[in-house]
């Protein structure tokens, strides 16, 4: 199947117009860790596996309309380390993803995240087959004692762990396409954290730091847009409705990632 078959069965013909505002990506406060995963990432690295879990009820979205989500995020993450050969495998069905069953809790402290992370974590990060962990819960964040109930997704700082609130994401829209392509910009837009972008473990090459929003691109049809991992993804996808292919990442953030 080609790319541009899926992104025209994703995207064509329909019409963003949802309003996702004041959903948002919450980067972790960094961590002054000496331990970062991005500092390993690019040395010695031949392979990096995207292991992913899932709470029950949380599963990941795998296809809409017969074509295979996961191509998206694959794609994007293989396009983006090629500059630095480092080849990405990526899950594309439950059966190759880890079911959690039913956790204890409804909603998840960043200390919550981690614990689970560690239990579903396959690898040291110090050789040279790396693991980045994709949590899919079945609940909330809970930061500072508060249910965040608009925030996407959550990199803890300085690790390979990212933690996606599906409640956030069936409720980010009444379209079924639209949900199915918020998961997967959200999921690549918090990869894209884990791998040092914007400017925090790899160092910019161009001016298109968002420091104003943390670790951001300023570029707003780059994926690592705030507002893109945020969720206010509706004039964003409308490039997708338009244009030919499924490239996530914009040219500046690629061009750090080669320089790196
Ligand atoms: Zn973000
Ligand atoms: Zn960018």
């Amino acid at each position: 199947m080609d790319l541009k078959r899926l992104h025209n069965t994703l995207f064509g013909g329909l019409l963003w117009v949802v309003c996702l505002t004041q959903l948002s990506c919450r980067k972790d406060v960094p961590a002054a860790s000496p331990d970062r995963f991005v500092d390993y990432l690019y040395e010695h690295t031949t392979t990096l596996e995207l292991i992913i879990a899932y709470e029950q009820g949380a599963d990941p979205y795998t296809s809409f309309g017969g074509f295979d989500n996961w191509r998206i995020t694959d794609y994007n993450l293989n396009q983006l380390l090629s500059a630095q050969n480092i080849p990405v495998k990526v899950p594309h069905v439950l059966d190759s993803m880890k079911s959690l069953g039913v956790l204890a809790q409804n909603n998840y402290t960043r200390q919550n995240i981690i614990d689970i992370a560690a239990d579903v974590q396959r690898y040291s990060n110090k050789d040279s087959v790396k693991g980045i962990v994709l949590l899919f819960l079945n609940g909330y964040l809970i930061k500072d004692g508060v249910i965040e109930t608009r925030v996407l997704g959550l990199t803890i700082d300085g690790s390979a762990v990212v933690a996606i609130f599906k409640p956030v994401i069936s409720a980010s829209s009444s379209k079924e396409a639209e949900k199915n392509m918020v998961e997967q910009s959200t999921v690549t837009h918090e990869i894209g954290h884990v791998l040092g972008l914007v400017n925090n473990g790899v160092p910019t090459t161009s001016p298109h730091h968002d420091q104003a929003n943390g670790a951001h691109c300023s570029n707003a049809s780059c994926v690592m847009y705030w507002k893109n991992g945020a969720g206010e993804v509706a004039q964003y996808i409308d490039r997708f409705t338009r244009g030919q292919d499924i490239t996530l990442f914009g040219e500046q953030c690629m061009a750090d990632i080669k320089a790196k």
